[in-house]
């Protein structure tokens, strides 16, 4: 039988009712009591570094469950995060980024409502994730809703709906069905050394293009290393805000460009108001999601 840690770190699916609101509060053991069925899947052991709501997590914190991860890595055969569900897709990136070339299975999860609550989805995210683990996946993947997603490719699309997760400008890895029977749509990825990639330190910020945008922003910009513009489209920059990209440019910050489509890739030839980006010295974020970008920023891959 495999030997899977399960790091819990909070989120909805460890949460109850405080008075003021959900909270977490479960451990990691105390998810695994909802849990039964685990025994016939894995053997698990559990390590709870932290437990706050995901919106309280930090670079800082996600480093904590990279380390933890890859402090552990020969003592077991994978890893599933439980994890609150709204910062879910920065942790899985930053994960995909600094745990690399992976023979082994690291799947993150969480769920829209608490476990042992009514029509909960948490104890299936959990028990489809051991699953995942247990099937000879090697990387990070998220598992939520029977869909599993590349780390790297997770976007949390809906605050409410039970299956609030897509994949972005990737194909699921593959599924899990109701039963957990676990379907790969593609092979893993095998090869290489595994790879622990530090975060450098880098300042960094992402900035939506909005109608009238206030073109004197540009100067409070250039006391970071780089900047993430939201473009419009396939990269569109407009022509009122060139002057102060080139001389943000110019003054040695590095100025990528994203889109505020959720699909899709940023073309920089396509119009020419990305060339004209393009030619102050903008680069391209192509398909890139903002929580990738942020993490490749972060890994010092940008
Ligand atoms: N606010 C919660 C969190 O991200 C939401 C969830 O887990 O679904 O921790």
């Amino acid at each position: 039988m495999k030997h899977i840690l399960l790091i819990a770190t909070g989120g909805t699916l460890a949460c109850r009712e405080s008075g003021r609101g959900l909270a977490p509060s479960l451990t990691g053991e105390q998810l695994l009591e909802f849990l039964p069925e685990i025994k016939k899947i894995c053997r698990v052991f559990v390590d709870n570094p932290f437990s706050v709501d995901s919106t309280d997590i930090t670079t800082a914190q996600r480093k904590q469950i990279a380390t933890l991860i890859w402090q552990n890595y020969d003592r077991y055969d994978g890893f599933v995060v439980a994890h609150g569900t709204d910062s879910l897709a920065y942790t899985s990136a930053l994960l995909y980024h600094m745990l690399r070339n992976l023979n082994k299975p690291v799947i993150i999860t969480g769920a829209q409502k608490p476990i042992g609550v009514e029509d909960s989805d948490a104890e299936r995210n959990l028990l489809d994730s051991f699953r995942v683990a247990c099937a000879g996946w090697t990387g990070v993947a998220a598992v939520l809703h029977g869909q599993i997603i590349r780390g790297n490719h997770v976007f949390k699309a809906h605050t409410e709906s039970m299956t609030p997760f897509m994949s972005i400008n990737a194909p699921l890895i593959g599924t899990v069905s109701e039963n957990g029977t676990v379907n790969f749509n593609i092979p893993p990825l095998r090869g290489g050394e595994p790879e622990f990639v530090d975060i450098v330190k880098s300042s960094f910020i992402v900035l939506p293009i909005i109608p009238d945008l206030d073109p004197s922003i540009f100067d409070f910009l250039s006391r970071y290393d780089k900047v993430i513009l939201r473009a419009y489209g396939a990269g569109g920059v407009p022509v009122r805000l060139e002057k102060v990209v080139q001389k943000l440019i110019s003054n040695g910050t590095k100025v990528y460009i994203t889109t505020q489509c959720l699909e899709g890739e940023v073309d920089l030839h396509k119009y020419e108001v990305g060339r004209r980006a393009e030619e102050v010295g903008a680069i391209s974020l192509g398909h890139r999601s903002i929580e990738d970008s942020i993490a490749a920023i972060q890994c010092g891959e940008l």
